[in-house]
């Protein structure tokens, strides 16, 4: 069988992002293969637990991906303030004699955008909607590529790791099975230190925003990097509870048109077209967000990648750029209307990128999680939970098809859901041994029956 072949058969998807199945990506001519261990949303600990801990196992499956696939170069990048894990990394690749570099970034924030990445390590501009291949390069990250080290050895991805922190008893880097609840994992941090608070399921700028009552009906998927405990009063509460058309009066009454939010973009600043405040002053006369997707100003809001600089960071007004890019985006899909590149165009980065790079720590006091900022893991904490419910889409493509029923026993590791023949999708295995409770949009499997 070959790696692409068991990488499928595991199941393996992006492991730090939106779960784009990871056999899928590594077709094609490869000329550099990229490794995200920048983790670069605040207080995620994972990617580097894992290039701590699990050096030798990176390095082994990379030389197995760039040996099968005859790809020339293979960089691992990270932050140059990582020095342990850079310690370890390097030790690994003399060990193993592999032909891989360490790429080391500033601390900044987005270093782990995929197309921000691919220009730090290569000089290479990803056109606007384009993907990294299109320069030659694929970029995987840290915890996708131990996935794909367990793939080549037979071992499906069942379990994740994640960090949950912020107001919690004991931050912790956790390895459980996929569909672990959060409120499990929530326990194993020791438990919130509040008893009212307000949940991100990711990192602090791009995570997805949970009210605990919210957070209470999650599971851990084949995406989850981590669970971010945060006060119910705070500032990323208050961002969720803003109106869409309160969103829309703010932006007509108090954008001030400074551009800062341009400026400041990190899609901007390679070169795209996209322009926030010009899309914000769109907003300005708009009775409506997207009544007029065939703007050209508007179709650009498709080269956001959400980041949240001009929000989180940029806008001396406090307003929401990103968030009617978010929603400008879901239209613009919706209609069917995509960005469509000039002929013949090219793109160059701004000769400013590097002086308006956004300074991580900056950017975790902007978000109000520098209280949470400093901290080491030392040690993994890992569970088997007596249930788990584990969902049947949780990658890029159709939705996995179950070929379990209520009441069969599996056991962990066994195939519970295939890809649809023939569709961009992924495997997906028992994560404990039990029997099936139940099957409808999640797989739930208990131990105890
Ligand atoms: S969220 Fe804002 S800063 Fe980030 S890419 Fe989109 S427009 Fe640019
Ligand atoms: S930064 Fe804020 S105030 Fe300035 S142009 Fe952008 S949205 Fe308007």
């Amino acid at each position: 069988m070959s790696i692409t072949d068991k990488i499928a058969a595991a199941g393996v998807v992006g492991c730090g992002g939106a779960g784009f199945p990871t056999h899928a990506k590594l077709k094609g001519t490869i000329e550099h293969l990229i490794i995200n261990g920048a983790e670069c949303e605040p207080l995620l600990r994972t990617d580097r637990y894992i290039m701590l801990n699990k050096a030798d196992e990176l390095v082994a499956a990379l030389c197995a991906i760039v040996q099968e696939l005859n790809i020339p170069k293979c960089t691992i990048a990270l932050k140059a303030d990582y020095r342990d894990e850079i310690a370890s990394l390097e030790k690994a690749i003399a060990k193993a004699g592999a032909n891989i570099a360490l790429h080391k970034m500033e601390s900044f924030y987005p270093a782990g955008d995929e197309q921000t990445i691919v220009y730090e390590v290569t000089g290479r501009v990803v056109p606007p909607a384009g993907i990294p291949i299109m320069v030659g390069c694929v970029v995987d990250n840290i915890a996708t590529i131990l996935a794909v080290y367990d793939a080549m050895h037979d071992v499906p991805l069942t379990h994740k790791y994640l960090t949950v922190t912020g107001e919690v008893s004991r931050p912790v880097v956790l390895r459980v099975p996929v569909g672990t609840s959060f409120t499990r994992c929530i326990e194993l941090a020791g438990g919130a230190l509040r008893s009212d608070y307000f949940v991100v399921a990711g990192g602090p700028m791009m995570g997805k925003g949970l009210t605990k009552e919210q957070a209470a009906c999650e599971v851990v998927t084949k995406t989850t990097s981590g669970i971010l405990i945060l006060p119910a009063d705070g500032y990323h509460a208050q961002q969720a509870r803003i109106e869409v058309s309160h969103m829309l009066n703010r932006a007509k009454s108090a954008c001030i048109q400074c551009s800062y939010c341009t400026q400041l973009c990190p899609r901007h600043m390679l070169g795209h077209p996209l322009e926030p405040h010009r899309i914000m002053r769109k907003m300005a006369v708009a009775n409506e967000i997207g009544e007029d997707l065939h703007d050209p100003v508007i179709i650009n809001a498709a080269l956001c990648c959400e980041c949240g600089i001009c929000e989180a960071y940029a806008c001396p007004m406090g307003l929401q750029p990103r968030k009617i890019n978010s929603l400008l985006k879901k239209k613009l899909g919706a209609a069917g209307i995509r960005y469509q590149r000039p002929e013949g165009a090219t793109y160059t980065a701004s000769p400013e990128r590097e002086m308006r790079k956004v300074p991580s720590k900056r950017q975790a006091a902007r978000v109000e999680v520098l209280p949470y900022y400093h901290y080491t893991i030392r040690d993994l904490v890992e569970d088997e939970p007596e249930t788990v419910s584990i969902p049947l889409r949780m990658h890029i493509g159709a939705p996995s098809v179950p070929v379990v029923a209520a009441g069969d026993r599996v056991r962990a590791g066994q195939l519970i859901a295939k890809c649809p023949d023939g569709a961009l999708g992924s495997a997906i295995h028992a994560s404990i041994s039990g029997r099936v409770v139940s099957v409808g949009n999640t797989v739930e499997i208990s131990s105890s029956l």
